[in-house]
């Protein structure tokens, strides 16, 4: 902690400010500086009008009565039939190359047309989701004590237990269901556990759990397949891949095929991305609903303050990963992780609060499907929980770092050697 404090006058109001050399001065009375590196937003205007008019309505609605499940309004219905029109493109491609071939004549030229069609099946066929590239999965008899905390708040939420836990470099924590049976596999991105409090980790993985949980799974299941389908059309028509498939095929360029290939990218790849962004514009209120609902679950389970200060540590996230990345490059005595929870527990309440402050400020962007963490730490401090329904006490919340060091060191090793 930094002692000897300085003081200087905020520029805008005249009050005196704190100034503290590690981190941005800001003025607490107007505000002054909160947000010193404002988010370079391509959005449209009147794109951020509906996400903030939907997420103030949807944070009333919230904060006046009880958190129920979403009712079928016309945005989700309409999700619902995109995806499932989605679907049925592998079957209308299929039935209409079989049909060609079958009924036109001369047979030479039915092949002909029927490739598209058949093109389009292949392209739209379902998929399996599967587990970001690179994740090293921790497995149940590797973990008793991480699992016996994952069991019980997969119980206390009432969803699956989690069938495997990923183990990522990146400082966040996910839920999904992976492959065609849906197992749910829960990721834990180091630089975020390590910094993490017993009763916060609690709080994120109720919160993911959480979403195993809400919103009916037949709907969950449509979107979800409508949207594997929708990545690996993304994936298939960015001109990285396209490019690495002509590489492979030894395609210089300047023929033919990087031709057709640009214009398959502008013209199916616009598309893509257009249909993508109507089915994320659609499941909007849902998705904000569904990250409210997470985090109701999560105060129900961990305690509503617990949960409210592990969102807080979430605005740590970035200089976590960057105190681990640093220790990674610049060894020390200090293991890349310690590095991790001595930058995190440095770190001042009035940095912290800058961070809600500018969260306010940039109100709904950042990443929309996320309402902004001010109004989500408000609504979980409203009508608070006190008592937790799980409770992992230190010596657990050690056992589980050390449960997790073996497959820490290979996800840190993987980083050290730039993946
Ligand atoms: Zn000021
Ligand atoms: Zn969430």
């Amino acid at each position: 902690m930094q002692s000897a404090e300085e003081t200087t006058n905020c520029p805008d109001c005249g009050h005196q400010i704190r100034v503290n050399p590690r981190y941005v001065t800001w003025c607490e009375h107007c505000d002054w500086n909160v947000d010193p590196t404002p988010v370079v937003d391509q959005t449209p205007a009147w794109r951020l009008a509906i996400e903030h008019r939907l997420a103030n309505s949807l944070y009333g609605e919230l904060a006046k009565g009880e958190v129920h499940r979403p009712g079928w309004d016309a945005a989700r219905i309409a999700a619902v039939l995109l995806s499932v029109l989605i679907l049925m493109l592998p079957l209308i491609g299929l039935v209409t190359g079989i049909a060609l071939l079958v009924l036109y004549r001369p047979l030479w030229f039915s092949i002909l047309l029927s490739l598209p069609a058949f093109g389009i099946a292949f392209l739209t066929r379902p998929r399996a989701a599967t587990l970001p590239r690179g994740v090293q999965l921790l497995h149940r008899d590797q973990a008793p004590t991480l699992y016996a905390v994952l069991d019980q708040v997969a119980a206390a939420v009432g969803t699956k237990r989690v069938a495997a836990v990923a183990v990522i470099a990146e400082p966040n924590l996910w839920y999904m269901r992976a492959g065609w049976r849906l197992d749910p596999v829960i990721g834990i991105g180091l630089p975020l556990w390590a910094g993490l409090r017993p009763q916060e980790r609690v709080a994120m993985l109720a919160h993911e759990l959480g979403h195993g949980r809400h919103g009916d799974s037949l709907n969950n299941w449509l979107v979800g397949s409508a949207w594997s389908v929708l990545d690996g059309l993304r994936a298939t028509f960015t001109e990285h891949r396209l490019d690495r498939i002509r590489r492979e095929w030894g395609v210089r360029d300047g023929t033919g095929t990087t031709i057709v290939s640009r214009m398959l990218n502008t013209t199916v790849g616009l598309l893509v991305r257009g249909i993508a962004w109507l089915l994320e514009r659609l499941q909007l209120r849902s998705s904000q609903r569904a990250e409210y609902l997470a985090d109701r679950k999560a105060g129900e389970i961990a305690g509503s303050e617990a949960t409210a200060q592990a969102l807080e540590r979430l605005f740590l996230a970035d200089a976590s990963y960057r105190a681990m990345e640093r220790a990674i490059r610049f060894p020390t005595e200090i293991t890349p992780l310690d590095a991790v929870r001595r930058a995190v527990t440095e770190v001042p309440a009035r940095e912290i609060e800058r961070h809600l402050r500018a969260s306010r400020v940039r109100e709904t962007r950042t990443d929309a499907t996320h309402p902004p963490t001010y109004l989500r730490t408000k609504l979980i401090r409203t009508r608070p929980i006190t008592t937790a329904r799980v409770v992992l006490d230190t010596d657990q919340s050690l056992a589980i770092d050390h449960e997790l060091e073996p497959v820490a060191q290979k996800v840190l090793s993987q980083l050290r050697l730039g993946r």
